[in-house]
């Protein structure tokens, strides 16, 4: 039987640099690897990896497996799976972190079925049996209104992580780390999809993702015209970005992009202002890993005061207005 050793953080490139998420991945899998006293990995394919082997030492790999080949471009199931599961099975890996992100959705389902493993998704916190050395993986269940932690006795141990859930360490770039360029061959033949074009949508303003201040707008708005005017100048005055709730991504009255909860992003600013939402548990699945939640809402029973640290019962055609205008005196001030 196969000796299961080691960390290995299947990583995400944007732009040619490590996505916020592989280094958040990279910042939990220190703590589980230093814990079992044994190497942190970080797996990064692409048909060029450049500098962003160095960058996953910088926020913490032991090594780096660089595969590069021209079908490793985009992501791709097929060739991304042919990657992934040659370099797990010369490895052997204890673990396996992904992130919860399109291509940890897409992947580590058909990873965990090819290895004959189990795989805890969306994970919020991860940690080592002292014991068993068995990982502990703690998720949200029931939409998001409790938690649950599991664990398996399978090998590897495979988990997905929410963006956010953990934080990177800091960058420190004369770490020490070996960068192995690592051959694997892919069967083009077996890749059954091709992408036929890129279209990246147009963002304007901070990546909502990114932001540090939250503006999030619900079914209570009640057309698109405010998210443009009302919302987006609280946003603009604090630095941050315009988000909603799911029924006016529905309705059409915002980029789906903007959609937070349960089935659209997940986010932890430090601000999170909730306007004219109820806060059902979809929704503050989505925002609860916020710093600082306030709400205003015409209802005083709404679930979101629940959440919520800091409250304002009111319509927001006068609150928000009236608390843009404070601001920006306090701000000249
Ligand atoms: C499987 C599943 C997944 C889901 N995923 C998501 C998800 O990812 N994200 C998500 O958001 N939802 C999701 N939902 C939907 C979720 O259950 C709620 O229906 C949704 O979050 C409600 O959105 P809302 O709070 O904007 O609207 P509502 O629940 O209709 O609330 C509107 C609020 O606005 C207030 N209001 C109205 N007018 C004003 C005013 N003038 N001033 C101030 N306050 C006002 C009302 O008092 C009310 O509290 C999901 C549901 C299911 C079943």
């Amino acid at each position: 039987m196969a000796e299961y050793k080691g960390i290995l953080v299947c990583g995400e490139l944007a732009d040619g640099k490590l996505a916020s998420i592989t280094t958040e991945l990279l910042g939990c899998g220190r703590k589980l690897a230093d814990d079992l006293k044994e190497d942190l990995s970080c797996l990064l394919a692409s048909d060029a990896v450049g500098g962003a082997s160095k960058e996953a030492i910088a926020f913490g790999a032991d090594k780096v497996y660089a595969v590069e080949h021209p079908a490793l471009k985009e992501y791709q199931a097929d060739s991304y799976m042919q990657a992934a599961e040659k370099l797990v099975k010369e490895i052997s890996p204890r673990t396996i972190l992904m992130g919860q992100t399109s291509m940890g959705r897409d992947l580590a389902p058909r990873l965990a079925f090819r290895l004959g493993t189990s795989l805890t998704t969306d994970c919020l916190d991860l940690s080592i049996d002292p014991a068993t050395k068995l990982l502990t993986q703690t998720r949200p269940v029931y939409g998001g209104n409790a938690q649950a932690m599991f664990t398996s006795e399978f090998m590897p141990q495979m988990a997905t992580v929410r963006t956010k859930a953990m934080s990177p360490l800091e960058r420190d770039d004369s770490r020490k780390g070996e960068v192995i360029p690592t051959k694997i061959d892919i069967d083009t033949s077996k890749v059954r999809t091709k992408i036929l074009e890129t279209v990246k949508e147009e963002a304007v303003g901070i990546k909502l993702e990114d932001a540090p201040v939250i503006v999030c707008g619900g079914r209570g708005i009640g057309s698109p015209e405010p998210f443009q005017t009302t919302l987006k100048e609280l946003a603009d005055l604090l630095h941050g970005a315009v988000g909603a709730s799911r029924p006016p991504a529905d309705n059409g009255w915002v980029s789906e992009a903007l959609h937070i909860g349960l089935t659209g992003k997940i986010v932890a600013p430090d601000i999170y202002i909730a306007i004219a939402v109820s806060g059902a548990s979809q929704h503050t699945a989505g925002c609860t890993g916020s710093k600082h939640i306030i709400a205003i809402n015409k209802d005083p029973e709404a679930n979101i005061f629940r959440e919520a640290e800091l409250g304002v019962v009111g319509k927001y055609e006068e609150v928000v207005p009236a608390l843009t205008n404070k601001l920006k005196e306090l701000l000249a001030g």
